[in-house]
C-alpha cells in the first residue's frame, strides 16, 4: 500500500493579510505531495513531486518549503499519521547551560550523532526572576541560590530535541546529575565530557513529558531578546542544506577553535520576502542571486552572531572563496573548503562588506525580531 501520511498545514499569505489552511498530504514511496484548500473545498496543489521535502520533515510544529511557500504543520489529519508519527517526534528541552557554551559546536554534533532532530534553538541571557521559574520546584533548598547565580552568569543555548523516546534518550546521554559522578559512573556522558561540578553540569534535560511541554513553552512560547551585542560583529549563517546535513556542530566547532566568539545564535525559517530583502545587495550583481534565495530559504538555518577584532574582514577570510572548488585549491582551511559542495551549497553566509557586519546582524537579531 502507498504510505501516506495526512496533516493540516498553514500559509501565511502576505498580499491578503491571512492564514490559509490547507489539508496536506505526503507519500512517502514517490516523494510527492498533494494539497486541498479547507475553507474553499477544492484541491489547491495536485498530486507532484516535491524534492525541497522527506519525511523526517514531517512534525508538528515543522516549516516545510513547498514552491517557495513556507507551510507550518499544525496539526496530523488523521489518525493513522497521529499513531504513526507521534511516536517518532516525542519532544524534550535541552539547555547548553554558561559553563559549556564553549563546547556548544561539539555538544550539537553529538546530539545530531545520536540521532536528534534539532527542531529550535535560540542563545538566551536568562535573568534572575526566568531562573527561578524555570527551576521552581528546587525553590529553598541549600544549592538554589547559586544555581541561580551560575544560570545568570553568561548565556545558555535551548535547545528543542525532537527523537523517538526524546526525554529518556537525552537524560541518558546526560548522566548523572553531578559531573564527578558522571566521570565515574558514565564516562562517555556529555555531563562527564563537558560538566565542571555539581551545579555547573554543561547541560539539563526534561525529566517527564509535562516538564518537557512547560519548558519547551518556557523558552519558546514566546519571542525572546537575543544576546547579541551589535559591537564588533559580523553574520554567520549556517545554511539550511548544511544544517539538513548535519554539519551546523562541526561548522561552530571550527569556528570556536578559531576563537571566534559566537555571542548570539537562533534557528530562523525564512519567508522568501526576507531572503531577497536580506539579499538584496547581490541582485543583479551575483548571477545565482535567485538560487541563493531558493537555498536560503530552503528549510531551517542557523543564523549567529560572530565577534572579534575586525570581525567581518576576519571571518570572511576564514569563510573563503564562495566557490568550494576554488577554496579547496586556494584556502584550504576555509570553512567553505572543508565543509562545502558548489557556489550554492557553499554551507555559510558571511558578511562580505566590513561596513556591512552591523547591519546583516541587525536584520536577523533586530528587524526579524518584530
Ligand atoms: N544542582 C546542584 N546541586 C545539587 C543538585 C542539583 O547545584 O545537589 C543543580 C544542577 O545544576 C542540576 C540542577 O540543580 O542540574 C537541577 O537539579 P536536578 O536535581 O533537577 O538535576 P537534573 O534534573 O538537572 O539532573
Ligand atoms: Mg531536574
Amino acid at each position: 500500500m502507498d504510505e501516506r501520511y495526512a496533516f493540516t498545514v498553514e500559509w501565511y499569505d502576505f498580499n491578503a493579510s491571512l492564514t490559509r489552511r490547507y489539508q496536506f498530504l505526503y507519500f512517502v514511496a514517490d516523494n510527492t505531495i498533494e494539497m486541498y484548500d479547507i475553507k474553499n473545498r477544492r484541491t489547491f496543489l495536485k498530486r507532484s513531486k516535491c524534492d525541497s521535502v522527506c519525511l523526517s520533515d514531517f512534525f508538528i510544529g515543522s516549516v516545510i518549503n513547498v514552491h517557495s511557500r513556507q507551510l507550518t504543520i499544525v496539526d496530523y489529519a488523521d489518525e493513522y499519521t497521529r499513531r504513526q508519527l507521534s511516536e517518532v517526534s516525542e519532544r524534550t528541552l535541552a539547555i547548553i547551560k554558561p559553563d559549556a557554551v564553549k563546547h556548544m559546536g561539539s555538544i550539537i554534533d553529538i546530539i545530531h550523532n545520536e540521532g536528534f532532530k534539532v527542531c529550535r534553538a535560540q542563545m538566551v541571557h536568562l535573568t534572575r526572576k526566568e531562573a527561578a521559574e524555570f527551576y521552581e520546584e528546587h525553590t529553598g533548598k541549600a544549592f538554589f541560590e547559586n544555581l541561580l547565580d551560575f544560570m545568570t552568569s553568561r548565556p545558555s543555548v535551548a535547545i528543542e530535541l525532537m527523537a523517538s523516546n526524546a526525554i529518556k534518550k537525552w537524560r541518558t546521554l546526560l548522566g548523572p546529575t553531578n559531573s564527578a559522578t558522571a566521570r565515574l559512573e558514565a564516562p562517555s556522558s556529555l555531563r562527564a565530557k563537558f560538566g565542571t561540578d555539581g551545579t555547573r553540569n554543561a547541560c539539563h534535560g526534561s525529566d517527564s513529558p509535562s516538564s518537557a511541554s512547560r519548558e519547551i513553552q518556557f523558552f519558546f512560547g514566546m519571542r525572546r531578546q537575543s544576546t547579541a551585542q551589535f559591537t564588533n560583529c559580523t553574520l554567520c549563517i549556517v545554511k539550511p542544506h548544511a544544517v539538513a546535513a548535519g554539519l551546523t556542530g562541526k561548522i561552530i566547532e571550527n569556528i570556536e577553535k578559531k576563537g571566534f566568539t559566537i555571542s548570539a545564535l537562533e534557528m530562523f525559517n525564512l519567508e522568501k520576502a526576507n531572503a531577497e530583502e536580506f539579499l538584496e545587495v547581490y541582485r543583479g550583481v551575483v548571477a545565482e542571486f535567485n538560487q541563493m534565495v531558493v537555498e536560503l530559504c530552503s528549510g531551517p538555518c542557523v543564523a549567529m552572531e560572530i565577534r572579534a577584532d575586525d570581525a567581518p574582514r576576519v571571518f570572511r577570510d576564514f569563510t573563503g572563496p564562495a566557490d568550494p572548488e576554488i577554496a579547496r585549491h586556494l584556502r584550504p582551511n576555509t570553512l567553505r573548503a572543508t565543509f562545502g559542495k558548489d557556489k550554492i551549497k557553499n554551507v555559510v553566509h558571511c558578511t562580505d562588506l566590513p561596513e556591512d557586519g552591523l547591519l546583516e546582524v541587525e536584520y536577523f537579531f533586530k528587524i526579524l525580531q518584530q
